[in-house]
């Protein structure tokens, strides 16, 4: 007998494939600036011999499959894609190795880490919180999770996007300034890492702005295809 005063949330959750189990999700990190190309496009260079990675969070109810049509959103007039691709976790890991990230990886996804920029960016320049900006309903976008399996811990493979078939991003995994095994041991020096977490490794650049209408499409070799339709603002 539940003893809640409404009907809890549901548990998000997503696709595996060749699987009929499905990937609870738990929490959602990201992680910022982790394209040299991209950090310089917002005006924010990295310099990893004296930087860390950083990171925010969207809630898990924020997710959307891929797929899906979503209303453009509420409170922005400059609403971006970024396409990412996304490690889930699964299995338990505080202050890991970097050796230890092949045990950690349950799989990958292809994701779009959706941003309202302009609200993002008044956020950073007065030194706020990014919640409004980035942790917003339908944000975060994802595809089926691929296992792991032989693929491993993924080094390299093209990342790109389009915009209703036009290019926008291009890029490779082997270009994150934070790779896989370093991104598992930073973070899990700051959160005990669950089976069920998702990391959303950062986006390439050329990222932009869409509208309704558009269609966005990315691709991770060996990942999946993402796809999203933006539909009419609420
Ligand atoms: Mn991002």
């Amino acid at each position: 007998m539940s003893n809640y005063l409404f009907v809890p949330a549901p548990t998000h959750s997503l696709a595996v494939r060749g699987m009929d189990q499905r990937f609870a999700v738990n929490r959602i990190f990201c992680v910022g600036r982790n394209y040299h190309a991209h950090a310089v496009e917002m005006g924010r260079p990295v310099d990893k011999s004296t930087m860390r990675p950083f990171y925010f969070t969207k809630a898990a109810s924020a997710l959307v499959e891929s797929g899906a049509t979503v209303p453009y959103p509420c409170g922005t007039t400059n609403y971006h894609y970024e396409m990412e691709l996304v490690v889930a976790i699964g299995a338990e890991g505080f202050r890991v190795k970097e050796s230890d990230a092949a045990r950690m990886v349950y799989g990958y996804a292809a994701g779009l880490d959706m941003t309202r920029r302009d609200l993002q960016l008044v956020a950073r320049d007065q030194g706020r919180p990014w919640d409004l900006g980035k942790d917003f309903e339908k944000s975060a976008v994802c595809t089926e999770i691929v296992p792991q399996g032989a693929l491993g811990v993924l080094q390299s493979g093209a990342i790109n996007l389009s915009v209703n078939g036009v290019q926008k991003q291009s890029a490779d995994l082997s270009q994150l300034i934070w790779n896989i095994p370093e991104l598992l041991a930073d973070l899990s020096q700051f959160y005990h890492l669950q089976p069920g977490d998702l990391i959303y490794t950062g986006t390439p650049e050329g990222v932009g702005a869409v509208v309704s209408g558009d269609v966005i499409t990315g691709h991770i070799d060996q990942v999946g295809d993402v796809r999203l339709t933006i539909g009419d603002a609420e």
